[in-house]
């Protein structure tokens, strides 16, 4: 049996859900700046590790000239529960100053390190910011962060794949599951 099927792993979005997901948000958020960017191009901001494979599969559904860039976050503490205390471990290679700003995230759980992370992007005085996020466990987001583009919201469940890991492993799922043992 291969890695993808063992079987202390359930499906909880297949690899086909995410996908029509993402194509839809890509078409909605070429029309929402298609007449906003003028000669500029849309700054696409991946969160590392986890938005790496959303990213991926999202810019290439957006029909708009766009950079892409990355930033990396950890959050001390145990790694499955947000601590709310957030370090910035590599910062962008460009200023965002009077860019439009897609920020891209694979989960938003507490929604403390988008707070900080976005409060952070702020400070740097973008033309725009929205937050594109595939997931969100909205009975946990006590940050208040609203996600503009939210590709499902799902229950309170530790979950991998698409990107998402548990102990650094799981990333490479091609769909959304849970660890069940
Ligand atoms: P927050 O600060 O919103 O509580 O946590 C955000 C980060 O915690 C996410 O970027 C992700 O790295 C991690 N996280 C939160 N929930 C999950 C989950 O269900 N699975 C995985 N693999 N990581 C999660």
């Amino acid at each position: 049996m291969g890695f993808f099927e063992q079987k202390n792993l359930s499906v909880m979005l297949s690899a086909e859900q995410v996908a029509a997901r993402v194509a839809a948000l890509g078409e909605q958020i070429t029309r929402d700046y298609v007449g906003k960017l003028g000669a500029d191009e849309l700054v696409c901001i991946g969160i590392l590790k986890g938005s790496f494979v959303f990213l991926a599969d999202l810019v290439r559904r957006i029909d708009l000239p766009l950079v892409v860039d990355f930033i990396a976050l950890s959050s001390y503490g145990d790694a499955t529960e947000s601590s709310g205390v957030v370090q910035l471990t590599q910062d962008l290679s460009r200023p965002i100053a009077g860019k439009h700003v897609l920020v891209v995230e694979d989960i938003v759980d507490t929604g403390l390190t988008m707070k900080y992370l976005l409060e952070n992007l702020h400070t740097r005085h973008p033309a725009s910011i929205k937050l594109a996020s595939l997931l969100e466990k909205p009975t946990k987001n006590q940050a208040g962060v609203k996600v503009d583009y939210l590709g499902f919201a799902i229950e309170d469940k530790f979950v991998v794949g698409y990107g998402l890991d548990a102990a650094s492993r799981y990333r490479n799922l091609p769909y959304i599951g849970l660890v069940t043992s």
